[in-house]
């Protein structure tokens, strides 16, 4: 199959949340789930039963109840539904950048993995800045908040995500091909690995990695960290994947303390899915037209 076809329905079935066919919905279900239950299963394996994410699966929270609805939405593309309404178009902008003409044809200079090295990095280094922006600024916390609210953490917990924190996310996804072209090659090995870290930093394995989870790829242990209630874990650990931007930019943490309660102080959003999702809309609509009034 033409690796460009290849890359661009898996990105369709990612990103573009406006096309609805039942044979795709079902290939990212089960590739989806696939992942996730070889974490979870690595759960079962190192840290038993009673710690797992399989448990509180079957006995689920509010906070977990709100992560599964996340989840079966989110990788049967479902959320198409919602997310047509609540993303604003973000996604169809994403997809004409995709398509349009790009600045500098890397893939027909660069070997392919020299393409897709540089692409990765450039990637994170974006999404670890605007990780920090939708931190920083008050309309942006209000959508990322969603995920934040989360009490306790399942391998599931990673697609807990407001339809709008995606788009946004899938538009920053498209300016590195802007910049470099677009992606040659087997980039989509690479992506499903890419999404496999994303279960493993919000499974329940306490785990740091040594070396490797501080310096490369963010551990568990970390992530836990960034989701912390306690006041002297906030804004650290903002690393999508590569834990070394925390280093360069100051963001990592280095104390002691890792007993991380989970979730926000203050949240009312954990309570019904939809409800939730739509409560996020509009506190982030009234504090964006805040802040434009007031600039
Ligand atoms: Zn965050
Ligand atoms: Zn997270």
């Amino acid at each position: 199959m033409d690796i460009f076809n290849f890359f661009y329905s898996f990105l369709e079935k990612t990103y573009n949340f406006y096309v609805l066919e039942i044979d795709s919905i079902l290939e990212a279900f089960y590739i989806t789930s696939l992942v996730a239950f070889t974490v979870i299963l690595i759960e079962l394996l190192f840290i038993g039963w009673d710690n797992s994410s399989l448990k509180k699966l079957f006995n689920p929270s509010k906070s977990t109840i709100n992560d599964i609805f996340s989840y079966i939405l989110y990788s049967t593309s479902l959320i198409v539904l919602i997310a047509a309404v609540l993303s604003l178009g973000i996604p169809y902008f994403a997809k004409t950048i995709f398509f349009s003409e790009t600045l500098f044809e890397a893939g027909e200079y660069l070997p392919t993995w020299a393409h897709l090295f540089i692409y990765l990095i450039f990637l994170d280094f974006i999404h670890y800045w605007q990780h920090r922006l939708m931190h920083r600024i008050g309309p942006l916390w209000e959508i990322h908040k969603f995920h934040h609210s989360a009490e306790e953490m399942n391998v599931i917990t990673v697609y807990r995500e407001h339809p709008l924190d995606k788009a946004l996310l899938a538009f920053t996804s498209v300016i590195p091909i802007f910049l470099m072209g677009r992606p040659v090659g087997d980039f989509i090995i690479f992506f499903a690995f890419y999404n496999a870290i994303g279960f493993l930093k919000h499974s329940r394995l306490p785990w740091t990695l040594g070396w490797f989870g501080k310096y490369i790829i963010q551990s568990p242990r970390d992530h836990w960290i960034h989701h912390s209630k306690n006041r002297e874990h906030h804004d650290k650990n903002f690393a999508n994947n590569f834990a070394i931007w925390d280093h360069i930019f100051g963001t990592y943490y280095n104390g002691k303390n890792q007993n991380a309660e989970l979730g926000l102080n203050k949240t009312d959003l954990n309570k019904n899915y939809l409800r939730d999702l739509w409560r996020v809309q509009i506190n982030f609509l009234t504090k964006a037209l805040k802040s434009i009034k007031n600039s």
